[in-house]
């Protein structure tokens, strides 16, 4: 059996055509176009590089695009008071506070100081109680929302299914495995102390990959069948791979997400459609 290939790279290009025309529609009605503040200290060149590419997809959608820099020794409290001032800019909706951070700096105490109601990457504590009680409208982080929305457009429903998530951070793995519960999938969280890690995942209908090790998820850890979500980005002899092997994978797995070409493209898509949430609640309040 050969998996189905996941195009999130398709998908997103769909997405971001429906976006441009949401994006015209809410300019025509306010006056104005949804707008994200990126934040960076210093110029870590892969920083660079997904700056430019919010840049491009925000300015082609013709949603509103402003880089804020700061040095790479910036201070905890240049960089707190500049959080704060774009919490408060009525022309600012969605705040991105780009990693990494200058050493010593108390990245908690910095995302504080983001205003919820702009918080498009749902890196602060509100957004991430909100996302765990699974209560009212919240930002979930968006390259674990793009998982769920590559699974939604496929048609993958989630209830009743067991998922295994493999990697439990903040940003990936946990928001991920939050977001699959509230659709009623029985969820295991695995991380690097997991026993027998094969195993567990072989009790996947739904396996997810966020650990940042190239190609360590292999055939031994797949149900045949199971769908297999690989968030990973890792450079191996200069190329781009999952964290799946996914030459391997996809010949016992049902459907798979590509690396590069699967989740990535849809992490963008979706942080656009959050600043634009962020925006129309904002007219709304
Ligand atoms: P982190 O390093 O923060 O977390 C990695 C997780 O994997 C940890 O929970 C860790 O366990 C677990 N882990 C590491 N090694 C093993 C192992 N041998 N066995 C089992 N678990 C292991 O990474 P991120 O969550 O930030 O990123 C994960 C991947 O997703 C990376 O490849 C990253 O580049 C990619 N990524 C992709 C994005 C996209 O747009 N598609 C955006 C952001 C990230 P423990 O907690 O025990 O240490």
């Amino acid at each position: 059996m050969t998996a189905t290939i996941l195009d999130g790279k398709a998908l997103a290009a769909a997405m971001k055509g429906e976006i441009a025309a949401e994006v015209a529609e809410f300019k025509m009605k306010h006056g104005f176009a949804p707008t994200i503040a990126v934040v960076r200290a210093g110029e870590d060149p892969a920083s660079v590089s997904y700056a430019n590419q919010i840049q491009k997809a925000f300015q082609a959608a013709g949603m509103g695009f402003t880089l804020h820099l700061l040095s790479a020794t910036a201070s905890q409290a240049e960089i707190e008071e500049l959080v704060a001032t774009l919490s408060k800019d009525h022309s600012v909706h969605g705040i991105m506070v780009q990693e990494p951070l200058p050493k010593g700096i108390d990245e908690e105490a910095m995302k504080a100081q983001i205003a919820p109601a702009k918080d498009v990457d749902g890196v602060t504590p509100v957004s991430m109680g909100l996302l765990a009680g699974g209560v009212g409208e919240f930002f979930a982080p968006a390259t674990p929302a793009g998982g769920m929305e590559i699974l939604k457009r496929s048609g993958i429903a989630l209830k009743g299914k067991r998922a295994v998530v493999i990697g439990r951070s903040s940003i990936v793995g946990k928001p991920m495995a939050l977001l699959m519960l509230h659709q009623h999938a029985t969820v295991t969280i695995c991380h690097s102390r997991t026993v027998d890690l094969p195993a567990v995942a072989r009790e996947a209908d739904i396996l997810v990959a966020a650990i940042g090790r190239g190609k360590m998820v292999g055939a031994a850890y797949v149900k045949p069948g199971a769908v297999v979500v690989d968030f990973g980005v890792n450079f191996v002899d200069g190329k781009m791979v999952g964290d799946v092997d996914f030459e391997a994978v996809k010949e016992i797995a049902g459907a798979i997400t590509p690396v590069p070409g699967g989740t990535g493209p849809m992490t963008n898509v979706l942080l656009m459609k959050n600043v634009i949430m962020a925006a129309a609640k904002r007219q709304a309040a």
